[in-house]
This record gives C-alpha cells, sequence and structure tokens, in this order.
C-alpha cells in the first residue's frame, strides 16, 4: 500500500546535546523532503520520563533554526497532526494498544526484570539465542485476575507469528526480509505504564502518515518489530534508509572524545551551519564536481536514487576544517562580519563601536587564512594591539645599524605601500641584506612577529600614520 505523499520526520529524542549523527539524520530527512517536494516534520521522541528534559527540546528546536533546518510540522508551527511532543500524545497510544487488545494481539507479562534477567543469561549460557520464552503468553484467566488483584506490575507485548516474515524497503539495501521467529514479543509498555520507544515511534509514524524514515542504523533491529507492527494495522510502511555509523579517523564510533562530536563544540569553534550541512550532506554519498554546495545545491546535487550501502563513515574533521574556510570565503563580507563579531568584540571591545567598514576591511584582506570564524581573533591582533617588541628580540637581526638606515631612508620618501617596498628591496639589494631578513624585521615592528601575512597588506591595513608609527619606534629600540 503505497503513500500519497511524501512525509519525512527528525524524530530526536532530547536526552542530550545534539551530535553529528542526530543532524546528519536531521539533514538527509531534510533535504529528501526539500528535493521530492515532501513535508518535513519534527517530532520530539520524549517518552522516557527519567532522561527528557524540556530544555533539551528547546535547544534541538534552536540549532535546527541556526542549521537553517526549517520545518512545516512540528512543535512550534503546529500542523495537521499535533500534538508534535510525544509526552503529549499519550491517549493516541493507549487507543492504538485498546486496538490491538481487541485484535487479541498482544498480552500481558508479569515477569519481574529479575526473573527475566536470571532466564536470559541461562539462555546466554546455553548458547541459546536470548529471548523472551513467552511464559505469560497462555496464562489462564484467573491466574491473571489474581496478579491483577495483588497489583502485580506488568508489561504489554506483542505476540509475534513465528512462521511470518516482515518486509521492509531501505533506500540503500533494497528489499530486507525479517524472520519474525528471530525477534521476541516485544514490550509495547513499561511496567510503570508509559509506553517503549518502539510503540509510540511507530504510532506517530503511521499516525503521521511518515513515507520515508532515515535514522541511524542502530534502529535496524527495531524496524523488524516496527515492520510487524504495521502489519498488525494493515498500515502503509515508511521506506528506511538507515545511515551509517559515523566513526572517526581510526575507525571508531565517533564519541564525545572527538574533537566536533557536539554541535556546541563545533558552535563555539567558529564553524559555520552552511560548512557543517555541506560537509555532512557529502560524506559517504558520491562524488561531486563541486564539493561546496549550499542547501539549495545540495537538495539539486544529492542523488537518493542510487544510494550505496556503505559500512562506516568516517568523520574527518580536516577535511571539515578545509570546508569552512571555503565557506568563509564563499560567504558576504557583511555576512562575515556579523559572525566574527562576537569572537572580535570579546577579545577587542573597541570594535563594538568602531565604524563597521574598517572591520570589513580587516577581514576582507586577512579571511583567505581562516579556518574558523575564531581564526579572524588572531589574525586581526596587530590591528588592535600594538606588539611589545623588546631590544631582545631585535638582537636576532644581525645587521640592524642596515636596516634602521633603509627604512628611516624610505620612509623620508613614502609615497604608497607599494613604492616604500620596493624601494626598501633595492637598498636591501644594494647593500647584500637577504629579503627574507628584510621583511621579518618589517613584520617584527608592524605586527610583533617575523610571520604573517603580506608587509604591503599589514601597511593598508594599518593604515598610513599607524605603520609609520610602530616602524619608527622599533628603530629606538
Ligand atoms: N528518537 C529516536 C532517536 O533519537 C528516533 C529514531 C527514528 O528516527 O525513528 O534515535
Amino acid at each position: 500500500m503505497p503513500h500519497n505523499s511524501i512525509r519525512l520526520r527528525f524524530a530526536p529524542s532530547p536526552t542530550g546535546m545534539m551530535h553529528l549523527g542526530n543532524i546528519r539524520a536531521a539533514l538527509m530527512n531534510f533535504l529528501f523532503a526539500r528535493q521530492k517536494g515532501g513535508t518535513f516534520i519534527l517530532r520530539i521522541e520524549d517518552t522516557d520520563p527519567e532522561r527528557n528534559f524540556d530544555v533539551g527540546a528547546q535547544q534541538i528546536i534552536a540549532d535546527l533554526a541556526w542549521l537553517g533546518l526549517t520545518y512545516d510540522e512540528g512543535p512550534i508551527h503546529g500542523g495537521p497532526y499535533i500534538p508534535y511532543y510525544q509526552s503529549e500524545r499519550t491517549h493516541l497510544y493507549e487507543h492504538a494498544l485498546e486496538e490491538l487488545m481487541a485484535k487479541k494481539a498482544v498480552y500481558r507479562c508479569f515477569c519481574s526484570p529479575e526473573e527475566l534477567e536470571k532466564r536470559r543469561a541461562r539462555q546466554i549460557a546455553l548458547k541459546k539465542p536470548p529471548r523472551y520464552d513467552r511464559a505469560c503468553l497462555e496464562l489462564p484467566e484467573a491466574q491473571i485476575e489474581s496478579f491483577l488483584a495483588s497489583k502485580t506490575p506488568y508489561i504489554w507485548r506483542l505476540q509475534l507469528d513465528g512462521n511470518q516474515s516482515v518486509t521492509v524497503q531501505d533506500l540503500a539495501h533494497g528489499e530486507t526480509i525479517f524472520e519474525l521467529k528471530n525477534f521476541s514479543d516485544f514490550p509495547l509498555t513499561r511496567s510503570d505504564g508509559t509506553f517503549t520507544f518502539i510503540f509510540a515511534n511507530f504510532v506517530d509514524d503511521m499516525l503521521m502518515k511518515i513515507s520515508h524514515a532515515i535514522r541511524g542504523e542502530d534502529h535496524l533491529t527495531n524496524t523488524a518489530c516496527q515492520a510487524a507492527l504495521f502489519v498488525a494495522f494493515n498500515a502503509p510502511m515508511p521506506t528506511y534508509w538507515h545511515l551509517p555509523v559515523l566513526c572517526n579517523i581510526e575507525g571508531k564510533k565517533l564519541s564525545k572524545r572527538d574533537f566536533g562530536f557536539s554541535l556546541q563544540d563545533l558552535k563555539r569553534e567558529g564553524f559555520l551551519p552552511e560548512a557543517i550541512l555541506n560537509y555532512l550532506a557529502i560524506i559517504g554519498g558520491g562524488s561531486f564536481s563541486d564539493e561546496i554546495m549550499s542547501q539549495d545545491e545540495l537538495i539539486t546535487n544529492l542523488n537518493f536514487d542510487n544510494i550505496h550501502a556503505t559500512g562506516r563513515v568516517k568523520y574527518d574533521v580536516e577535511k571539515l576544517r578545509w570546508m569552512n574556510n571555503k565557506w568563509i570565503n564563499r560567504i558576504s563580507t557583511t555576512e562575515l562580519y556579523t559572525r566574527c563579531m562576537p569572537y572580535l568584540v570579546t577579545a577587542y571591545p573597541m570594535t563594538a563601536s568602531m565604524d563597521s567598514k574598517i572591520v570589513c576591511d580587516l577581514l576582507e584582506r586577512f579571511k583567505a587564512e581562516f579556518i574558523t570564524l575564531k581564526d579572524s581573533v588572531d589574525a586581526l591582533r596587530f590591528y588592535f594591539e600594538r606588539p611589545t617588541i623588546t631590544h631582545e628580540d631585535m638582537q636576532q637581526f644581525t645587521r640592524q645599524d642596515d636596516l634602521r638606515t633603509m627604512i628611516a631612508n624610505a620612509l623620508a620618501n613614502y609615497e604608497d605601500s607599494e613604492q616604500f617596498i620596493q624601494s626598501l628591496k633595492q637598498q636591501a639589494k644594494e647593500r647584500n641584506i637577504p629579503i627574507k631578513e628584510l621583511f621579518g624585521y618589517l613584520r617584527i615592528a608592524l605586527m610583533g612577529s617575523t610571520q604573517g601575512p603580506a608587509i604591503n597588506e599589514l601597511i593598508n591595513a594599518l593604515g598610513r600614520t599607524e605603520s609609520h608609527e610602530r616602524l619608527t619606534h622599533i628603530m629606538h629600540l
């Protein structure tokens, strides 16, 4: 039974920070929906009362906005299937469970967690696959009544038909068949009466008419159970795409220890949302003539009809840095200014009241080297802080007297930075002073370091008066 329209959802559990795996899932659902003219939905899966916090949901909403992943239906916008918080949808899960009760497709299980664990351990010791042994499947009615009367905690399990298999469509793997004999009669509720992830997630996908579900590979076994539920309700199933797990450069599952795992890290360091999304969209999927793509270009160019099932996708922070540098140089200077300002104002409070044109000019001159927005702070330090240069710093220049005379001559006839440098080069040649030494000396004077941008860029950025003052200052050390 096919779906009438294309509807995808990002369904995060607000249990912690957004990390690259979540963002990749959100992005792929978003891009697929946008490419196919479908609907993109945000659903907050806050069914675990002990682990979910509203602040977590608020953070996810803010992060999606920062990333530019706009959704059509969800917590703030609402939509035809409100509410979009699972914690407010309990009545719908109850209703679905009642339907299964009416069909006699579920049964109560009174086995305690300790008892279940013991049996599980026994099965493992006997090298048997650990599965629920259906001890409660055919309890006599009187026994059930007595358990209920004594308030013995219980859960509801779905009764699977071990002779059946379920078929799931997966964008990367094609048709995947699961034999139900390999699965336990899984729980739909917890002993406190709340609903399990597998059940709530299924009910919502069914009611919200989700046509495609793109999610992490870690949900693959849940998919078999959920497919059994779709069959039990005779409802159309989504097509799935299980995204391969992200690994670090050593091939291990990406974790908190890897830099950039959390979105907050990347944000703080000055990575652009454009670069993060661009990077996550292209890793592990196809080759592109130009890898730098905007959201619109990704929507157009990503090929969802030809997805290869790859075992692992490597997260390479160096590639992300490279992409970030490209993006810093792709956005407009005024945009770059807006994004660098929080870093610059913290480091150099005077920038808050400065003419933005001056800061824009500085950014424009030096942005080619920025890997992250934060790099603007170091790159522009020479402008905002006069270097402190000591007599000892100058001892490395053996021909100081010559250099001083040359600079004094060049300053006396100063026209512009080009002419000034030409004059110095000429004099250096006459005196047999290596250009490297001359430029090192000038950089020390202008920015306090022998390494850095081109001298004429420095002079032009500082302006004539300030550069002359710095050059004159060094001559008296
Ligand atoms: N709440 C689940 C998660 O965050 C959703 C999985 C799904 O997309 O179905 O992993």
